[in-house]
């Protein structure tokens, strides 16, 4: 069946975007130019089959409060700070790729600047989507001692998102670390309360709890693997489906 005559099981999503996959582990570049590319085609191949996407951008790739204040002593409020700007500078060039793939995009930030980017106002969060605009919302929550992954869960409810997708470097939930155990298996699907109990650690204790309590399905998935988030979208198996 050609995609465009599919039907998305998740209308609107939120897709968490960690800074580390878009690295580029060969050269250290924080921003890869060909993980921009293919997310615009993944994007893109979601608008066609009538999904609404909204993306939360991370900024590990550049920097992270908790590290620069245990490896530098940077302070940390202001550490978190620098890592919301840094989850801009990621939105900002994801931004640009999109547009230049010909799609339409609004940058929403949770910390004010609004000769760069909207302010973060659900109601027009949502009017963007319902237009087909893709809605990339940066800076996280605004406050320091918080995740993107935690953003993401906010943002994913407030807009009545019917589900989180979360794209990393690894392809789904393990029992327990794939890079470090050779013999580690990965759940295909999983509940929020087995998930918790069992401590597979799929985003932040905040984040997931503010999932668990809004019964918000979140499917963890590849960025590497082409094609992983329109199957997710289209509810076939892919990653690990939490919920
Ligand atoms: N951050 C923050 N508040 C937020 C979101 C992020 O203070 O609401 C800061 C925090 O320092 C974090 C950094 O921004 O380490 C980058 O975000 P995150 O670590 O979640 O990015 P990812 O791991 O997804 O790349």
């Amino acid at each position: 069946m050609p995609a465009a005559a599919k039907k998305p099981k998740y209308r609107r999503i939120v897709l968490k975007i960690s800074g580390e996959a878009l690295r580029n582990d060969a050269t250290g570049e924080p921003i890869d130019s060909k993980v921009l590319d293919r997310l615009a085609d993944e994007l893109r191949a979601l608008q066609k089959i009538g999904a609404q996407v909204a993306v939360v951008v991370g900024g590990g790739n550049i920097f992270r409060g908790l590290a620069g204040a245990r490896s530098n002593g940077t302070d940390r409020t202001t550490g978190d700070n620098m890592g919301m700007l840094a989850t801009v500078i990621n939105g900002l060039a994801l931004m640009d790729r999109l547009e230049k793939a010909g799609l339409e995009v609004r940058v929403m930030t949770a910390i004010p600047m609004d000769r760069i980017a909207e302010p973060f106002i659900q109601r027009r969060a949502t009017r963007h989507l319902e237009r087909g605009r893709i809605v990339v919302f940066v800076a996280g929550t605004g406050n320091p001692y918080c995740t993107t992954d935690y953003a993401a869960a906010l943002r994913a409810n407030e807009i009545g998102a019917d589900a989180i997708l979360k794209a990393t470097k690894v392809d789904g939930v393990y029992d327990k670390d794939p890079m470090k155990h050779r013999d580690a298996r990965r759940f295909e699907r999983v509940s929020h309360e087995e998930a918790l109990r069992k401590r597979l650690g799929v985003m932040d204790a905040e984040a997931f709890s503010l999932c668990e309590a809004n019964h918000l399905p979140i499917i963890v998935l590849s960025m590497a693997e082409k094609g992983a988030v329109l199957r997710a979208v289209l509810g076939q198996r892919v990653g690990t489906l939490v919920g």
